[in-house]
């Protein structure tokens, strides 16, 4: 007889975070004999890895639930499960439950190794399961890490985060901040390394503060000296940095190591102090403002993105003016730009003074309308430079050509043969646009 495929298809939602645990579940899936699949037609197995940080994506994922019961109602052995921050939330379980009684597992995202004995024993039992374990103190190791996709790849540093925002949820859904051992993140990027990984991007919720919970006294620019000494790596990134703890020492030590890119992301959220204050993110203006003068001048050519906020409760005409005006100055390579958006649970949802929507969006048309202007003078800037390009693959809106990113972190489209994919090429720029420049190879 012949043996039924095992089949699997992750649909993630969210942060880089996620795409972390969606490959480690692909990765524990395919352990246990499963094989990825394109589409959810052919899946035996769905797993919906999702966000709540904000309410679209919330609401995307019971959208995509509706669209699965019809999955479910022509193929009764199909597994569906869900995952991800939004299972963590309190409450959220037992909505899905309600709504989508269909679903099979709900898991939480410190229980992520328990999966494929939990679909076997779904299969076997026939009777939906909830999983979701308390994440404090939690740092699993040792799971299987199957060959690297490409020459990039995600290494966790830390899970969880001790700031508390008072918007985020992620405190709450994520647990406290834990950092991995030094020793364990060394020996993954240089298994990574061994099967052709050139650039790894470090992941946490705040990357500066690790280490902070480990006994040997390291911290995070300990760990990039560490990183930098792997053998064959070739770049060094990170996210998400808090502009908070990113101290002297750090700068100084970024600006000394030859494999860690020229580009951070400092989220800064508002350019107002009384806002920063309301939000509880530890730093002023005047603070984020020396930051960022003292990373250009210690690493010249530093590209610098952000998140910002509008609308935040209490913020008035003024507070909004303030963050133009820090936008001005620092001029941002580029901006994530979000509209408030209470989130159930927060201290911000219940604050005073919620503004009307429609003041939210006319505060963050303005606002796009002058980081897009930046954005496109910053690459207007870079027509005619080379610059070294780590090609992705076939460019999303150009198949024929190939994209790639410089060490800043900048998106460059340019002609060339797909083999090239995973290789460090050379480009010179020929053309900026807002969000991309278009270029042609040098060598290679
Ligand atoms: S630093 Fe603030 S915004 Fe970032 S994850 Fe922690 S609480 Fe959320």
């Amino acid at each position: 007889m012949v043996k039924a495929r095992k089949t699997f298809k992750i649909i993630t939602y969210g942060c880089q975070m996620n795409q972390r645990d969606s490959e480690m579940m692909a990765d524990l899936l395919q352990e246990a004999g499963y094989e990825p699949v394109a589409q959810e037609e052919e899946a035996g197995v769905i797993i919906l890895d999702t966000c709540c940080v904000r309410e679209k994506a919330e609401n995307k994922v019971y959208g995509k639930l509706g669209q699965i019961e019809g999955l479910k109602s022509s193929n009764p052995d199909l597994v569906i499960a869900v995952t991800g921050c939004m299972v963590q939330q309190p409450g959220v379980a037992e909505k899905i439950r309600q709504q989508a009684p269909y679903v099979d597992l709900l898991l939480g995202t410190g229980n992520l190794q328990e999966l494929p004995q939990l679909i076997e024993e779904i299969k076997a039992m026939h009777r939906p399961r909830v999983v979701v374990g308390e994440q404090e103190g939690q740092v699993v190791e040792d799971l299987p890490r199957r060959r690297a996709r490409g020459a990039q790849a995600f290494v966790t540093i830390t899970y969880g985060c001790n700031n508390f925002c008072t918007y985020c949820i992620v405190p709450y859904v994520r647990g406290r901040e834990r950092s991995r051992r030094p020793e364990n993140i060394i020996k993954e990027v240089k298994e990574l390394v061994d099967q052709g990984v050139i650039e790894v991007t470090l992941l946490g919720q705040n990357v500066n503060s690790y280490g902070r919970d480990l006994e040997n006294g390291i911290n995070f620019a300990g760990l990039l000296e560490r990183v930098n000494d792997v053998e064959g790596l070739k770049r060094i990134r990170y996210v998400t940095s808090h502009p908070r703890d990113f101290t002297p020492e750090l700068v100084t030590t970024i600006s000394q190591l030859d494999k860690v890119c020229e580009h951070v992301h400092l989220p800064v959220q508002a350019g107002s102090n009384r806002i920063l204050e309301l939000m509880h993110r530890g730093y002023t203006r005047e603070h984020y403002l020396e930051l960022v003068a003292d990373l250009r001048r210690q690493i010249p050519g530093i590209s610098l993105t952000t998140d910002l906020i509008v609308g935040f409760p209490g913020e008035t005409e003024a507070d909004f003016e303030d963050t133009l005006d820090l936008v001005a100055r620092v001029q941002f390579d580029n901006a994530f730009t979000f509209m408030f958006s209470p989130r159930r649970g927060t201290e911000a949802a219940i604050m005073p003074g919620q503004l009307p929507t429609a003041t939210k969006k006319e505060r963050l048309k303005r606002l796009m309308e002058l980081q897009n202007r930046i954005s496109l003078a910053k690459n207007e800037a870079l027509v005619g430079q080379e610059v070294e390009i780590l090609v992705e693959g076939p460019s999303k809106t150009d198949p024929d050509q190939l994209s790639g990113r410089t060490r800043t972190n900048k998106l460059v489209i340019f002609p060339g043969d797909q083999s090239l994919t995973g290789r460090l090429v050379k480009v010179r720029l020929t053309r900026a646009q807002t969000w991309l420049l278009k270029g042609e190879m040098v060598d290679g």
